[in-house]
């Protein structure tokens, strides 16, 4: 059995102006041929689960291309056209397929194409022709469109937010893709998209409208003739007509079994939408909760600045807020400013200085902040994942330096990723049981290993491009009316 591989995974948040160039895929994962096994193999990612379920069946992987960046603006045309032209060419040369694999993300928006993925996989399917099989694992916040389901035969979305199950979707798509090239399956796809736009912040899987949807598909999922089937919460941040909940239904060879599921998971959605609308703490609010609270860690959740949802990562208004109040004993995680830390590198550690850190990117993350601190730490920004998500994987954060600013730690990195891990504290010598105070970016994905350490979680409405309020976006392209930009939205479900 020879399988083709191929990874292009991009969340577009449309309203950011950091465009996704060839820099950023570089800066996260832009691999090629055996070095894609190499770097996955093992990892808790969607390519881990793949390869080693290609091990298992004696499967021989044909790899190609992966390429990833942390979640910006569109992707521009150039890289996104390099991958695609370098996978479709490798699918030209690669002789006798049995099937084809992508890993891709469903909420890629490259310039000029508002459906990524439905491109790269209508691109496949040409190649190929009709009569290879084409699976793909897609993220759980992917924006699902006819592309996407009419030119591939299986969709496994994560079933999981934050996505701790990424390998085991990545060992389905690799079994089921078997199953059907051994013509031990039919599929037979069915899809809902009700007008629904879930903001990020009551997206989480571990309760709430997410779970109650999950363990309705859990129990369809036990009917032997139910194949897979994926609720996508959807990226309400890409301003694209195709944004929001999608429910996907794959059955075997019974299309009225799909279709019947499927609008039954997108009716128990709509009934329960209201349950998605999500409201934090003012900074204000939040910071002297945090200060007032009893033991430690307490984490202060920046979940609007979220750089895994394409915001800027250098919003300002929780780390002012902090240092105002004269907070001790604190640290905050990470925030995105390569210029600081290149003045951080120039004065070296131990050096006292002056300068400001973050606020640069837009006007949407707070001011620039001016502050005098002391050069703490400097490293090259390397860590290796060790929670529940991504477990294993390598991961560089660039030039870091940690600012210490009468013991508010500021770390500040030059790549852009979100802060889901302990390690990305741990690594530069800050022990994130020791502090008070945490500062997170992030919206849900701190959660899979935070949570467990945290004596208390306080979840900030601070300023930023990953905000739970959709109110404050200025939407274009989005279909309408859709809920909640338009609360009386009309919809009739079968
Ligand atoms: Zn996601």
């Amino acid at each position: 059995m020879r399988i083709f591989l191929a990874m292009l995974s991009h969340e577009t948040n449309t309203f950011s102006n950091v465009p996704t160039d060839r820099a950023q895929f570089e800066a996260h994962d832009l691999r090629y041929g055996g070095e894609i096994v190499e770097t996955f193999r093992g990892t808790g990612t969607c390519l881990g689960g793949m390869i080693a379920a290609a091990d298992r069946l004696g499967a021989t992987l044909v790899p190609s291309v992966a390429a990833s960046a942390s979640p910006a603006g569109r992707v521009t045309r150039d890289i996104y056209e390099h991958v695609k032209q370098r996978l479709l060419a490798d699918l030209t040369i690669a002789g006798r397929l049995d099937g084809v694999l992508l890993d891709l993300h469903g909420a890629m928006v490259p310039e000029g194409v508002d459906d990524g993925e439905g491109d790269v996989i209508a691109a496949v399917r040409q190649v190929v022709g009709p009569d290879v099989p084409i699976a793909v694992t897609l993220d759980f916040h992917g924006n699902l469109g006819q592309d996407m389901i009419g030119k591939a035969d299986l969709l496994h979305g994560y079933k999981t937010y934050p996505h701790v199950d990424m390998a085991e979707r990545g060992v389905e798509a690799m079994e089921r893709l078997a199953q059907l090239i051994g013509r031990r399956i039919r599929p037979t796809a069915a899809w809902r998209k009700p007008p629904l736009l879930p903001p990020l912040g009551n997206q989480g899987t571990t309760r709430g409208p997410m779970r109650r949807l999950y363990d309705l598909a859990d129990e369809m999922e036990k009917d032997p003739k139910v194949i897979s089937i994926s609720v996508f919460a959807g990226f309400p941040l890409a301003d694209i007509p195709d944004a929001g909940l999608g429910v996907y239904v794959v059955t075997d060879n019974d299309q009225v079994l799909a279709e019947r599921l499927a609008a039954r998971l997108a009716r128990v959605a709509w009934d329960h939408r209201r349950e998605f609308i999500h409201t934090a703490l003012p900074v204000k609010d939040a910071v002297a909760r945090a200060l007032a609270a009893d033991g430690r860690p307490i984490l202060l959740t920046d979940m609007a600045d979220n750089m895994g949802g394409g915001a800027a990562g250098d919003g300002t208004e929780i780390l002012r807020e902090l240092l105002r109040v004269g907070a001790r004993n604190t640290t905050v995680a990470c925030l995105w400013d390569g210029a600081a830390v290149q003045q951080c590198v120039k004065a070296g550690v131990g050096a006292r200085i002056t300068l400001d850190v973050g606020g640069k990117v837009d006007h949407r993350h707070g001011a620039p902040l001016s502050v005098t601190g002391t050069v703490r730490t400097l490293s090259d920004g390397r860590f290796t994942y060790r929670g529940p998500m991504m477990n294993g994987l390598a991961g560089r954060l660039g030039p870091t330096a940690v600012l210490d600013v009468d013991d508010v730690k500021v770390i500040l990195i030059t790549n852009r990723r979100q802060t889901l891990d302990p390690e990305m504290i741990r690594f530069v010598g800050i022990d994130p049981l020791m502090e008070k105070i945490l500062v997170v970016k992030s919206t849900i994905h701190y959660r899979a290993a935070f949570e467990p350490i945290a004596k208390e979680i306080i979840e900030v409405d601070a300023p930023g491009l990953s905000s739970s309020n959709l109110a404050r976006f200025e939407y274009r392209r989005v279909r309408r009316p859709i809920f909640p930009l338009d609360p009386d939205t009309v919809y009739e479900p079968e």
